[in-house]
């Protein structure tokens, strides 16, 4: 008799965009005339950069010449992507990362998800909350926390992020060994400071620990004083891996590319205290279970890189900032407490209610939908999250609507 992996049976289904779709649809139904307009879902709008479309064209016509066609390329990536990325996104930024440091890989979603089965079945896992949820539910299928009690895993350490604390959780009390980290973050849009990483980075060298910083929206930081890389804080090389992606950054959400960073001078520990390279694990597993991203969109992602590609990137990100700046003006003038919306695409607003009843006033009066904070955890309960990924039109409309219903 086969059996299962028990652990899927903790995992409470994520009824959150389900939920929201079956309550889209009840409204659509009774109000086919109504224009609904999405500012729920963290999935980009506009089209690719021409820079990326060119460069993309050109990877599939050396494709279809028998002269320039290319097979299996190397796991890791091609050096043409992987060196322009060390040069731009870290040497040129201060922080010293090499070309066979970086892993490219097809998404953030995956690499976020597969890192931990790096680590042993027992280490204590931090995780913040509110919270991406892939971080939590790939540590529950490998079985590292117990059953889900009132919402919450037994065995996690939950870093609370509050309005107090402006979504910047203070350090663990308890002991921890792996911690995830994502600014600007997703859902809050909160941003991290250089001092306030760097006391994460100093708490995982003095106990060991290590750091899962997820970095998918850092295109979006345009304050010079934000970090934009965890590696621009002393002492991260030792104790951090940076995962990165061109979803948000170029709008490569369906055409798939990211990169997970690991040093080679970061290290786990066997059961004797004897220090493992992580870069080496990592290597090992990525060349056993991934054969590669395409070629055509690696050289679409090399272009992000050029001129002309870095101009039209900004662009493309400015274009959502702007979305952002609009939600988080309109939100606060209607007298609402928010947080991101600046060097973050998502705006996180205080509802002053029940996140699903928020939910449903902005569905039922405005037609216009977000999503309720109470899904990403229980520190969301009372907000909701609206996203800037959207055309300026809509976002326009849709803050008039919201006039209109809250003023
Ligand atoms: N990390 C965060 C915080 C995200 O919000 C997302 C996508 O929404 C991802 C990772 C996934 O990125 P990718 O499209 O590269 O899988």
């Amino acid at each position: 008799m086969i059996r299962i992996n028990e652990n899927y049976l903790k995992l409470k289904a994520s009824y959150l965009f389900s939920d929201i779709a079956r309550r889209v649809a009840v409204f659509q139904e009774a109000n086919a005339d109504k224009k609904l307009i999405r500012l729920g879902i963290g999935d980009v709008t506009e089209p690719l950069p021409q820079a990326v479309v060119d460069a993309f064209h050109q990877g599939v016509d050396e494709m279809a010449d028998r002269a320039t066609f290319r097979g299996y390329g190397p796991e890791q990536g091609y050096a043409f992507l992987r060196d322009i990325i060390a040069q731009e996104d870290y040497q040129a930024r201060g922080a010293q990362i090499a070309a066979d440091e970086i892993f490219i890989s097809d998404g953030a979603k995956c690499d976020t998800g597969n890192i931990q089965e790096l680590f042993a079945p027992g280490v204590r896992v931090a995780v913040p909350d509110p919270v991406y949820p892939v971080y939590v539910d790939t540590n529950v299928m490998a079985g590292r926390t117990g059953e889900n009690i009132d919402g919450r895993y037994q065995g996690l350490v939950y870093l609370e992020g509050t309005k107090a604390n402006g979504f910047i959780p203070d350090l663990p009390k308890e002991p921890v060994d792996l911690i995830y980290l994502c600014y600007p973050n997703n859902p809050t849009g909160a941003t991290i400071t250089k001092a306030q990483l760097k006391a994460w980075v100093d708490y995982a060298r003095k106990h060991r620990a290590l750091i899962l910083y997820d970095a998918a929206y850092e295109a979006f930081i345009r304050d010079p004083e934000l970090p934009r890389s965890i590696y621009e804080i002393e002492g991260a090389r030792e104790v951090a891996i940076e995962f990165k992606s061109m979803s948000k950054t170029a709008g490569f959400t369906g055409t798939r590319l990211a990169f997970t960073v690991v040093p080679k001078s970061c290290m786990a520990y066997d059961e004797q205290g004897n220090a493992h390279s992580l870069h080496a694990m990592w290597n090992r597993r990525h060349t056993t279970k991934f054969n590669g991203v395409s070629y055509p969109v690696q050289k679409a992602a090399s272009a992000v890189y050029s001129p002309q590609g870095k101009a039209q990137t900004k662009a493309l990100v400015d274009y959502y900032l702007h979305n952002a700046s609009i939600i988080r003006q309109e939100m606060t003038a209607l007298g609402f407490d928010c947080v991101g919306g600046e060097n973050s695409p998502y705006v996180w607003i205080d509802a002053q209610r029940d996140s699903w009843e928020f939910f449903d006033l902005l569905l039922d009066k405005a037609a216009v939908v977000c999503t309720p904070g109470a899904g990403f955890g229980a520190c969301g309960q009372g907000f909701i999250r609206i996203s800037a990924f959207n055309n300026l039109a809509s976002v326009q409309e849709a803050m008039e609507r919201l006039r209109l219903v809250l003023q």
